[in-house]
């Protein structure tokens, strides 16, 4: 069986690491540059980096559009760091003018935990992320400042002065973390997404053949 098609945003960040994580875990990773690309995937990561200069590039490239019509189509999503970024609803701390794709009822607030701790590692559990406590590994991070009322926060800061925050969030198939997991060789994240996404193309294809609905299909990953 062949794993899920699964995209990586392949504008700016660290797109390799993803790429290795994702085909470790039996997935098909592909890049994702162009409009066509997204249309033949079933998922897609966000990478990290730095989302202003991924907004800018997604307008040049012609991306923006079709990235936010497929997120908030129901393509399954995970964006790390950055990815939070361009998937939250709103922004605090943020150019005025930076467009987000949403899809994500949050509120996130850019490089949130200062410069004072610009990078550093923490230990944090995760709702729905079996083995106990991951490494975690922020850097220029934001968080979760606010959720709406379908977000299901997976996991928080423990101790320190961010204590409590919230760097892990799930709504429906979009998932999203303020750290890195595609940094620290820890893949149970990742492995999590994999099955979110195997599960939803499952479910799309059932649901395609019966409806006959397929030329109006919200969803860009549906076709086989
Ligand atoms: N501070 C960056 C931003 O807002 C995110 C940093 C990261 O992805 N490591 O885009």
């Amino acid at each position: 069986m062949s794993g899920p098609r699964i995209g990586v945003l392949s504008l700016q960040g660290d797109v390799r690491e993803h790429l290795a994580v994702l085909t470790g875990l039996g997935a098909e990773a592909v890049l994702v540059r162009r409009p066509e690309e997204l249309a033949a995937v079933d998922g897609l990561v966000l990478p990290g980096g730095e989302s202003t200069t991924m907004t800018k590039l997604a307008v040049r490239t012609g991306l923006l559009e079709p990235l936010r019509d497929a997120v908030r189509g129901g393509l399954p999503a995970y964006g790390t760091c950055a990815g939070l970024v361009l998937l939250a609803d709103r922004l605090l701390d943020a150019p005025p003018d930076q467009p987000t794709l949403g899809g994500l009822d949050v509120t996130v607030r850019r490089n949130a935990f200062g410069r004072q701790a610009d990078s550093f590692e923490s230990r944090i559990a995760l709702d729905g992320v079996p083995g106990g406590p991951l490494s975690a590994v922020f850097i220029r991070a934001p968080w979760v400042e606010e959720t709406g009322p379908g977000v299901q926060v997976l996991g928080r800061v423990v101790g320190g002065a961010a204590d409590g925050r919230i760097v892990a969030v799930r709504q429906g198939d979009v998932v999203a973390t303020s750290f890195h997991p595609e940094l620290t060789g820890d893949t149970r994240v990742h492995g999590l997404f994999v099955e979110i996404v195997r599960r939803a193309a499952a479910v799309g294809g059932a649901v395609a053949v019966p409806s006959g609905a397929g030329a109006g299909a919200p969803h860009p990953g549906g076709d086989q």
